[in-house]
């Protein structure tokens, strides 16, 4: 379609408008002062925004209509295209977003009795390169924005709110393991993180959300710092020889002074433990000389004991990985060493496998990300598996 000069005028125009979902409440409050306007004022919209999903001004009707008239010549609330929508057997759900350019983020919704977890996207791709892991097999393309990381959660929590047809909370946890590493994205992440934890948007506690970093150090000291969640650590091996080999941000930043990190983490959150994760491949990293090593690692690896859970996962295999997946009685094994020595360890099960939502298959789409464009022109597809999947629990 070609467009006229007064409809590229107004194209632009709208391209230059704020979105609203760039901003924590701090930066709404800052961004209404600009607009003249006080701080309660603020407060009301991010509630419309995050807490009712509204995203047209014209439907708070508790903002005066000069207000509106502002925002609506300025600012706009724009969520993310979603390119698809897969529902597992077992309940789970995984988005495809379309973040322009041929790029496309995941997001994977796990259902369990007492919670409803939301995993979420910080970049469209990763530079981190883990051997096991296929986000960074595809490279890196781009950070998300602020507005990209918490658009996942909008478009989740209101999606699912509308479907049980109920305005009560469905998301009570986030995690930020989907794709990408989020302490490589720190400027986007922290407001993304306090409109999260803010009770006038998604009021997630703070022990409910876990930001997952395979070992940023010195961003692991500002996030202590800025907004102290949960921490989750991605180690995968004992030793700096092996975990040189699985994750390469271990030849910048070695066990030491990660596990240094980790103490001086825990000095600024007492009372909180760090949950290391730790994917367990077959013949590479699960024999009891590597849990014997976790053990050493824990108590004497930064000079006074961490402390720590452990979260066993599975590996999740992709074809151009070359890994396989440690047997489950290697896995159990592997888990009763640290328990022995005291160390709380779960064996994370497999959910949404049938549909590609487990974790380190998040790729978006790679196969297909040239034709994202010319899959955003049809509806989204609802996949509903008509066989059970095949868990491992
Ligand atoms: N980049 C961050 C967060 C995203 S990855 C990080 O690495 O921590 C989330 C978790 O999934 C990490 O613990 C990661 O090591 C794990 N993971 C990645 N690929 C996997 C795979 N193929 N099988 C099982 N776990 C995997
Ligand atoms: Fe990046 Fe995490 Fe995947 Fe490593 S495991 S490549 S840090 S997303």
């Amino acid at each position: 379609m070609k467009l006229g000069g007064f409809d590229r005028l107004a194209q632009a125009s709208r391209t230059m408008r704020v979105n609203l979902l760039d901003f924590d409440r701090d930066g709404l409050i800052r961004h209404c002062s600009d607009l003249g306007e006080k701080p309660f004022r603020a407060t009301q919209l991010f509630r419309w925004i995050h807490q009712r999903g509204v995203v047209d001004f014209s439907n708070m009707t508790d903002l005066a209509q000069s207000l509106r008239s502002k925002l609506s010549a300025s600012a706009h609330v724009h969520a993310l295209p979603v390119i698809s929508q897969h529902d597992s057997a077992d309940g789970t759900i995984k988005w495809l977003f379309d973040v322009g350019d041929g790029n496309a983020v995941e997001s994977v919704f796990i259902p369990e009795d007492d919670r409803g977890t939301l995993c979420v996207s910080s970049q469209a791709g990763c530079a981190v390169g883990c051997r096991f892991c296929s986000t960074g097999h595809q490279g890196f393309s781009r950070n998300l924005s602020t507005a990209e990381i918490l658009a996942q959660l909008w478009h989740a929590e209101h999606f699912l709110r509308r479907r049980q047809g109920s305005d009560e909370r469905v998301i009570s946890n986030v995690v930020m393991m989907g794709m990408g590493e989020p302490l490589q994205n720190y400027h986007a992440l922290v407001p993304a993180l306090r409109t999260m934890l803010d009770d006038h948007g998604y009021g997630i506690s703070r022990r409910r959300l876990t930001v997952s970093t395979s070992g940023v150090v010195p961003m692991i000291d500002r996030l202590a710092q800025d907004c102290p969640v949960a921490l989750a650590v991605s180690l995968h091996a004992p030793t700096d020889e092996l975990r040189d080999t699985l994750v390469p941000i271990n030849r910048k930043y070695p066990l030491a002074e990660l596990m240094q990190a980790c103490l001086r983490y825990l000095d600024a959150a007492p009372r909180d433990f760090i949950t290391f994760e730790y994917c367990m491949l077959d013949g590479v990293n699960d024999q009891p000389s590597h849990a014997q090593g976790l053990i050493d690692l824990m108590r004497h690896g930064a000079g006074r004991g961490v402390s720590a859970k452990f979260n066993l996962i599975p590996f999740n295999p992709f074809p151009a990985s070359g890994l396989r997946r440690s047997d489950a009685r290697q896995v159990q094994a592997f888990a009763q060493c640290l328990q022995d020595q005291g160390f709380v360890t779960t064996v994370r099960k497999t959910r949404g496998d049938d549909i590609d939502a487990a974790c380190g298959q998040l790729a978006g789409d790679v196969k297909d990300r040239t034709d994202v464009s010319k899959r955003m022109t049809r509806a989204p597809i609802i996949i509903t598996p008509s066989t059970p999947s095949h868990h491992d629990h």
